[in-house]
């Protein structure tokens, strides 16, 4: 249920609605929008008499949310949520580049890759430390040092880092190192993990799962943000279909459901979704057209070397190019690639 408050509503009013919400049984989430203020009251009581909140003085409308997943919703916050790290934020007019190498492979390597992307104007240092591999005889990240060298070349080029925890016990050594938080693919459904991650303040960026509707990719966000972390931003990365001549299918429709659906940014990765790297430009193209309000992509400067998914990451060339691409492409649809 939505709680619209009166525009001019006092503290004690705004106290008494909020109490009252939380004596009826329910959990109450304040959003504080352009306009006015909204309480998300979140419970299941299909038969309640929502009459009994309309009365309470300060209260200006209620309504119920008729999807499943309520503070994800728009019916619930009407404003693009805007997600602030620093000089960054995501889900603004601006849309912004992560980039740098699947998995973080040493020292040498993540520097040279951080002055690459940073000089071709990414503000997003991607890479992973614990990497999710389908066999388990694979790299499976460099873990603890990976995240420190990690650091130390975001810290030199002036970028923010994004990496990937896998499970609930990463999250405090994470936390020391990273500005946000990738749930992969495969753990877009551990709901202990997501219910970790509602409990921290950092932000999180929550990937589709490989077979996940947009619903389900919704209702794992809501996992999230009913915790209290409200730092979310959701990530297309391709899901399974039954073709073959690409790694995943893109599914760059979800772009713009998810952005009528939801107020959370949508980021979009060409990289996982096509598997190939001369795709990734065309595909990044297409998403920025269908709004993303950020893009995530692969970049290695040795990608035959590489210890995990070398064949879709771009050379740094390619990268700059994509940039400039890009560029062009948001100017058309009035936004900037920061
Ligand atoms: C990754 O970003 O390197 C990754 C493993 O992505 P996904 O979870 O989308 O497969
Ligand atoms: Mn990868």
């Amino acid at each position: 249920m939505v709680v619209v408050l009166e525009k001019n509503v006092t503290d004690k009013q705004l106290e008494n609605v909020i109490k009252h919400l939380e004596d009826f049984g329910f959990a109450v989430h304040k959003s504080t929008g352009v306009e006015s203020v909204v309480l998300g009251a979140i419970g299941v009581q299909p038969n309640f008499d929502t009459r009994k909140v309309k009365i309470l003085e300060g209260v200006a409308e209620v309504y119920r949310i008729t999807e499943p997943f309520k503070l994800a919703s728009r019916s619930f916050k009407k404003d693009d949520t805007h997600i602030r790290i620093k000089d960054v934020v995501i889900g603004g007019k601006d849309i912004v580049v992560m980039a740098g190498p699947c998995s973080i492979e040493s020292e040498e390597q993540i520097f040279i890759l951080a002055e690459i992307v940073s000089k071709a104007g990414a503000k997003i240092l991607r890479g992973g430390a614990f990497k999710p591999r389908t066999s388990p005889y694979s790299f499976q990240g460099l873990g603890e040092k990976g995240l420190e060298v990690m650091r130390s070349a975001a810290d030199k080029f002036g970028l923010l880092i994004i990496t990937e925890v896998m499970e609930s016990s990463q999250i405090d050594l994470i936390e020391k190192y990273t500005d946000i938080f990738q749930v992969g693919a495969r753990n877009m459904q551990n709901f202990s993990l997501l219910r970790d991650l509602g409990k921290i303040t950092k932000p999180i960026m929550l990937k589709r799962g490989l077979s996940a509707t947009i619903e389900d990719w919704l209702m794992s966000a809501e996992y999230i943000l009913s915790n209290g972390n409200h730092s979310v931003m959701l990530c297309e990365r391709g899901i399974r279909t039954f073709e073959t001549y690409t790694r995943n299918t893109f599914d760059i429709s979800a772009i713009p459901v998810v952005h009528k659906k939801s107020h959370l940014p949508v980021i979009a990765d060409p990289s996982h979704a096509t598997g190939l790297r001369d795709k990734v430009i065309p595909m990044a193209r297409a998403a920025v057209a269908a709004g993303a309000d950020g893009i995530m992509v692969e970049v290695h400067h040795d990608p035959e070397n590489a210890l995990s998914d070398g064949p879709q990451a771009l050379l740094p060339e390619q990268f700059s190019n994509l940039m400039k691409q890009i560029s062009a492409i948001a100017e058309v649809i009035g936004r900037k690639i920061v």
